[in-house]
């Protein structure tokens, strides 16, 4: 590593821990014999409560995968791209249309709906005990450009159809249920991701963030919202906090996003554990001049020192030894970027996502402690890491899954969710099914009729169960 470079380069690093896995990992696969129970059999499960119990057996839970798959090729046709791409950037026309569908589908399944300041939209079925913390379950229908049409739509469609089976079983909930769907999961936008989710997880940071932040188009965040009918006359988004308790339980549908399910034949894949984001950002400032012209011990080349940095990201998620972590350099940036000229800045941003195994902390530990010359470094906010253990929720799944007779396997989810926000708040769990090829984020993103119709009977189940618990 040469040496002549390092000490004159100055680094301004702004580190963000977004927030790290909820549940740790188990990578076993169950698959004990399943027993087909009758409804009155939930643990807990009061028979001599007939306003509470199912009209019939579990094969009554009945999903219309017809309907079901007709409302999400609908609702991909609220698209600012062509079909089969689908582009939904949050606070658009599209957006607001896709919300207009989701409210009035949310209605005729007969949930009273709300929404909040930044237009989280919630449908609920209240339960003969509202007074109970709620159990939710939802995702996102906002895609980045060019996407699919399944990622986290068949979350927030599901669910409603989820609703519509319990309904026709005749459940009646104890707890009421609530389906959420939540604004700008992608960060396509404003830059940032899970932005209804984490809000009202109650991040104070975000709140007041939200106040002075411009899209690429130089639209403020308020005038957007507003645009779309939401924060009409406030700017301040701490009504969008949950208060405490407000749930007792989340789950969240979602294709995979990766081949394992698919590749193993298991239909339903229930999630122990969300591997935790984090991004760094870093900038370098060396000192630019001639290409030609300045002899090379006499450089601070700032690309350079990026470089280097790029690639003790890779040696450091390497040595953790770990499969589940994972480090990118995604974005580097020279100035003044000319090839006669050598770099005075450099800004690059390092992904990185890892399991309890080897945490996060570790990791930037690791990538940030070696290189002794580095000068300065300024950590951010968000730096809270959260631990919490659901083995409740992940019960009810794996329960619901044993009962309907559908093989499942504990699995770990790589990418992170809205449901790593409801964590702070809420016990949480995720139920994935399978997805063509493992595809998502482009126009091939598929999920058969089939696997969408498992998972929502799992769903409908574990909520119904959370529902009586
Ligand atoms: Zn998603």
């Amino acid at each position: 590593m040469p040496q002549t470079r390092h000490p004159c380069v100055s680094l301004l690093l702004i580190c963000s821990f977004l927030s790290i896995c909820l549940i740790p990992s188990v990578f076993s696969e169950k698959d004990e014999d399943p027993t087909i129970k009758t409804m009155h059999q939930f643990s807990g499960y009061q028979t001599s409560e007939p306003e509470s119990c199912f009209s019939d057996s579990l094969s009554s839970l009945s999903v219309d995968a017809e309907s079901l798959q007709k409302q999400i090729d609908e609702l991909a046709t609220f698209s600012d791209s062509p079909p089969p791409s689908v582009t939904r950037v949050l606070y658009t026309d599209k957006d607001v249309a896709a919300r207009r569908y989701i409210k009035n589908l949310m209605g005729l399944s007969g949930l009273s709906v709300r929404e909040d300041a930044v237009g989280n939209i919630f449908g609920q079925w209240e339960g003969h005990e509202p007074e109970l913390g709620a159990v939710a379950t939802g995702s996102h229908i906002d895609a980045i450009p060019y996407s699919g049409k399944y990622d986290g739509v068949v979350g927030v469609l599901g669910a409603i159809e989820a609703i519509n089976v319990l309904k026709r079983a005749g459940f009646k909930p104890k707890r009421s249920l609530e389906v959420i769907m939540f604004t700008s999961e992608e960060p396509t936008r404003f830059g940032i991701s899970c932005l209804g989710s984490r809000l009202m997880a109650g991040s104070e940071s975000l709140e007041k963030a939200l106040k002075n932040i411009f899209d690429s188009q130089n639209v403020s965040f308020l005038d957007a919202a507003r645009s779309a009918g939401y924060a009409l006359d406030q700017d301040d988004f701490s009504s969008v906090f949950l208060k405490s308790g407000a749930y007792s339980g989340f789950v969240e549908l979602h294709i995979e996003q990766g081949p394992l399910l698919e590749a193993e034949g298991i239909p339903i894949g229930v999630v122990t554990a969300i591997a935790a984001p984090a991004s760094i950002k870093v900038d370098f400032e060396g000192e630019g001049g001639h290409a030609g012209a300045v002899l090379m011990p006499n450089r601070n080349d700032a690309g350079l020192a990026a470089a280097e940095l790029a690639l003790a990201v890779e040696k450091h998620v390497l040595a953790s030894g770990s499969i589940d972590t994972v480090g990118t350099v995604g974005i580097l940036d020279l100035h003044p970027r000319a090839v006669n000229s050598i770099p005075s800045k450099a800004h690059l941003e390092i992904g990185t996502s890892c399991l309890p195994s080897f945490p996060t902390p570790f990791l930037f530990l690791a990538i940030l402690v070696s290189p002794e010359w580095w000068s300065k470094q300024e950590k951010g906010k968000e730096t809270a890491f959260s631990w919490r253990f659901f083995w409740g929720i992940i019960g009810a799944m794996e329960d619901a899954s044993r009962e309907l007779n559908l093989k499942y396997k504990l699995m770990v989810s790589r990418a992170y969710h809205d449901s790593l926000f409801m964590a702070r708040v809420s016990p949480m769990g995720m139920i994935f099914i399978p997805c063509y090829k493992g595809y998502s984020h482009k126009p091939e993103e598929h999920a058969t009729k089939e696997d969408m119709a498992n998972g929502v009977k799992v769903l409908a189940l574990a909520l119904a169960k959370l529902s009586l618990s």
